[in-house]
């Protein structure tokens, strides 16, 4: 199986013409609420482009928990790694976006940052797989604890290293494959990621971590994709995008669900562009996320 150990979040999404300043109360529109976390939008984008996904992640006890699992395992997700946890909320995003297409969020981790080392370690079955797949919204010590009990069973470990920051040599050691979009890339290595050679010099600076294949994702410009050091750039599809929200964590599922059945990685990461291309032709994060038959017909296009 594959395997996702990450974060849930209830997206509150509110339309504004341009963000409030502080002290200001300004009327919004479209007011939605969405289910959110780059874990579970993973997590979905896998399932859907036909992976046997697990996921290991936390909710809270409020009203939306149970609908948000329910959601996962009516996407054939295995849920039962994933706990309630009491006295908790689920994770929330606060989500504003202006007219500009710009947004800000602020999040409250919630039962996300409940995912602590010792309850992953009551999901060790989870961690027999064939990949891990990781993101940056629970604790750090549960992303190493996960990267090092798959590794040490013969897993893949694939890290999406988001939201953008640092990270220790420890981690990134035990990385098989990493894949940042420009801005977590230079969070990652100091170089700036602006043209082909900056991507090259970054991806450069995470083989030299002890990281086998870099993939750093350019948005409408496609991929680098980059293994043993030699490295190219990948373009994408070329689509109508109305919303990008998730085209990052769609990518990353479609990739490791492809790679699961033993795809050759330029095939993977090619499938794994169409289905982000797809996730951008449409509003919402996990509302996004194209299922399998959608990804082959945009293929054969
Ligand atoms: P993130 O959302 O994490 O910042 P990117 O913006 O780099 O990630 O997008 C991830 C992938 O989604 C890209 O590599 C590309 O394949 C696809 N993608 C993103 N934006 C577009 C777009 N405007 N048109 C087509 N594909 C896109």
């Amino acid at each position: 199986t594959l395997t996702v150990a990450g974060s849930i979040n209830i997206d509150h999404v509110i339309r504004l013409p341009q963000f409030p300043r502080p002290g200001e109360t300004l009327t919004g529109r479209d007011y939605r609420i969405v289910p959110g976390g780059k874990g579970a939008n993973q997590a979905v984008a896998a399932a859907r482009a036909g992976a046997a996904t697990r996921f290991v992640a936390c909710v809270g006890e409020d009203a939306l928990a149970g609908s948000l699992v329910a959601g996962f395992a009516a996407d054939g997700i295995d849920t039962t790694a994933i706990d309630t946890v009491a006295g908790v909320n689920t994770g929330v995003a606060l989500i504003q976006v202006n007219d500009a297409g710009e947004n800000t969020i602020a999040l409250a981790a919630g039962a996300n940052a409940e995912l602590t080392p010792d309850r992953l370690a009551r999901h060790a079955e989870a961690l027999h797989c064939k990949q891990l797949l990781l993101q940056l919204e629970i604790p750090l010590d549960t992303n190493l604890a996960a990267a090092r009990a798959a590794k040490a069973r013969g897993a893949r470990v694939v890290l999406n290293p988001a939201p953008a920051r640092a990270l220790p040599d420890e981690l990134l050691a035990l990385v098989d494959l990493i894949t940042p979009n420009e801005t977590e890339a230079e969070r990652l290595t100091g170089v700036a990621v602006n043209d082909d050679a900056g991507a090259a010099a970054a991806a450069g600076a995470l083989h030299a971590k002890g990281i086998a294949v870099v993939i750093i994702t350019l948005g409408a410009r496609g991929v680098w994709l980059s293994e043993q050091g030699q490295g190219r750039r990948v373009p994408g599809f070329s689509v109508q995008a109305v919303d990008t929200t998730a085209a990052g964590d769609t990518f990353n599922g479609a990739l490791v669900a492809a790679l699961q059945q033993d795809r050759p990685l330029a095939e993977a990461v090619r499938f794994a562009q169409a289905a982000a291309a797809i996730s951008v032709t449409r509003p919402g994060a996990q509302t996004s996320v194209p299922y399998r038959a959608e990804i082959e017909a945009l293929l054969e296009q």
